[in-house]
């Protein structure tokens, strides 16, 4: 591995180059705020916020500012390095955005971009904003109502229909969630303009450069202050909050497809599921269905086999 980058605050950045003022390069590259060069390592600092660190160096250079340097398993490929956020995210102004209904075989997938600025963050965390998985419907319902009205969020809801013909016409769901996410929080940059955020946070799907090779050929890539982690929602409450309202978005439109059935249509993908598609076609045909699921998953066999089972 020779290359690392650290995520890093203006603050702190403004640090490093003191700390290397000694080694400063003349040159600057195109949106650097400055460039150094040790015995045995490149330090660039870009104005976004990230700092690249090249040579055989950089794992002992980038540990002098960051206790552990996170190592991707792949990060010898120079394409990949390691990105870590900057210190301090939680108390940041953040764009946090997440999505519910994925793994649902019933239901839409719905994608919730929010944004908290750090004046928000106590009383969000006072309310009890933290995942949704955490929470009860109930629970949810109730915290989504006091935020929907006092934090701008943008909320996609890619319906069965929808979701069906595009897996269909061979798009990835990893696919479909790079595109809902990107265009969720474009819509919330365009919301809160001329502010700006101190970051924007993705509660993680995939790795960076597949998130980004998904969206290759948009109009617009929301690229600049991005960071991904797993589990965001408990590193800042933005993407707990954006958690939240996808869950509240998935629920509300979950009951209407229950209106829709008849019945109560239950969450996930095991067996009551099975069994709940089966009792759609019986009474609705097979055809009602590309509107209540995610047809490509097993259940859809599996809820046909039961069907077939009832009728010899
Ligand atoms: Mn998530």
């Amino acid at each position: 591995m020779d290359n690392i980058v650290l995520r890093c605050g203006q603050n702190e950045i403004a640090k490093m180059q003191k700390y290397y003022e000694v080694s400063l390069l003349a040159k600057n590259p195109p949106g650097g705020v400055f460039a150094a060069k040790t015995k045995d390592c490149t330090i660039t600092a870009y104005k976004s916020g990230k700092v690249l660190f090249q040579g055989s160096g950089c794992e002992t250079e980038a540990k002098k500012w960051r206790e552990k340097v996170a190592i991707a398993p792949d990060s010898h490929s120079q394409k990949q390095p390691s990105c870590l956020l900057p210190d301090g995210i939680g108390s940041m102004s953040v764009i946090g955005s997440d999505e519910v209904g994925t793994g649902d075989y019933f239901g839409p997938i719905t994608v919730v971009a929010a944004y908290v600025k750090n004046g928000d963050i106590p009383w969000l965390k006072e309310l009890g904003v933290r995942d949704s998985k955490d929470l009860t419907d109930d629970k949810i319902i109730a915290i989504a109502r006091q935020i929907k009205d006092a934090v701008p969020y943008s909320l996609l809801i890619l319906k069965n229909e929808k979701y069906n013909q595009l897996q269909r016409a061979g798009m990835s769901q990893g696919k479909m969630k790079a595109l809902l996410h990107n265009q969720a929080i474009q819509h919330v940059l365009n919301k809160i303009a001329p502010i700006k955020p101190d970051a924007i946070l993705i509660d993680q799907f995939v790795q960076a450069n597949t998130y980004y090779q998904h969206l290759k050929g948009q109009k617009t890539i929301v690229k600049d202050l991005v960071y991904f982690s797993t589990k965001a929602e408990g590193i800042h409450v933005a993407v707990a909050a954006a958690s939240i309202l996808a869950r509240y978005a998935f629920v509300q439109y979950f009951n209407k497809l229950s209106a829709a059935a008849g019945f109560t249509i239950p969450k996930g993908a095991g067996v009551q599921v099975d069994q709940a598609a089966a009792k759609l076609i019986i009474q609705q045909g097979r055809e009602a269905l590309p509107k209540f699921v995610k047809l490509h998953f097993a259940n859809t066999e599996k809820a046909l086999q039961l069907v077939k089972k009832k009728r010899s």
